[in-house]
């Protein structure tokens, strides 16, 4: 059965709760799902435990905004060891900045004339959370834009846009290191969209790969047919492991559902026996 490797909670900037979410794998017959927050491995207890219940096997997992100079990569660690506690601290500060992030780029959408305050924002967010989406929603329902993407603009909160701020400068390197040190695998999220330039294309992703990323996820909602095979080749060429999966939100991301991308067992399996590989020689190291 096919597997969606690619889901955000409410604990990042997606719109259900971890159990919402496993009830929806269940739906869309799904038996195998990556819950991959922003940020955050808040969410991953309940949802593991939830799918242990129903059925639905859950792979802890962290979606990574990293910077190589101004380019915003994001790079997705499959099976890391999130409850380790220096893990968690190291992540920490991600979250803190993120939080600064938000009040600074409220300020400067007032200075816009948006009305909007820190408290608006983090009641649609829920928690401290609060990436760009939760203000584009509280644009949208304020009346500034009509819909979410319009918010994504030079005019607000689009890249380099002018009440767009970048989050915590995390090197993609020592990203992929981090992920290393603790047990998990790096993956090159939607290598079609990163922001600050065109794509990356097979030589930007040999980069990476000097730095030790495992594997790309080819599969993804916003590829066209053409872009996923020249990724498969890419992946084919390099050696590297293949991923997929929709990237949903929720009602944050109008347009994708969860299942929109199923990847075929095949690429599970070998995702779960590298993974089951480097556990070994990373619980021989504790
Ligand atoms: P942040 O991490 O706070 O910079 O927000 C980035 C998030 O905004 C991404 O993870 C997507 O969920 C969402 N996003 C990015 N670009 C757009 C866009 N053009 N339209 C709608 N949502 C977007
Ligand atoms: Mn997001
Ligand atoms: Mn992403
Ligand atoms: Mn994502």
């Amino acid at each position: 059965m096919p597997a969606d490797l690619h889901l955000h909670s409410i604990y990042s900037d997606g719109s259900c709760t971890p159990t919402e979410l496993v009830e929806l794998a269940r739906e869309r017959g799904l038996d195998t799902v990556a819950l991959a927050d922003h940020d955050t491995v808040a969410g991953l207890d309940e949802m593991i435990l939830v799918g242990k219940e129903r059925g639905i096997q859950v792979i802890p997992a962290i979606e990574f905004s990293t910077y190589e100079g101004d380019v915003e990569l994001h790079i997705l660690a499959y099976y890391i060891d999130y409850r380790n506690p220096s893990f968690q601290e190291e992540i920490r500060k991600l979250y803190e900045k993120r939080k600064e992030r938000a009040a600074a780029m409220i300020a400067r959408l007032n200075e816009l004339g948006i009305g909007l305050s820190y408290q608006q924002v983090r009641k649609i967010a829920g928690t401290d959370y609060i990436g760009r989406p939760h203000i584009a929603r509280a644009m949208v329902e304020a009346g500034y834009v009509r819909e979410m993407k319009d918010a994504f603009s030079q005019e607000y909160i689009g890249n380099g846009g002018r009440a767009y701020l970048p989050k915590y400068r995390l090197v993609t390197e020592e990203a992929i290191n981090l992920i290393h040190n603790y047990g998990g695998i790096a993956i090159l999220a939607h290598p079609f969209h990163v922001n600050g330039r065109d794509y990356m294309d097979k030589r930007a992703i040999e980069a990476l790969v000097h730095y030790g990323l495992d594997g790309l996820e080819v599969y993804h909602s916003k590829h066209s047919r053409d872009i996923t095979a020249y990724y498969l080749t890419i992946a084919r060429e390099l050696g590297l492991l293949v991923s997929g999966g929709s990237d949903f939100h929720g009602e944050n991301s109008p347009g994708v559902e969860m299942g929109d991308i199923k990847l075929v067992d095949r690429y599970v399996r070998r995702i779960q026996e590298y993974c089951r590989k480097k556990q070994l020689s990373y619980k021989a190291r504790q």
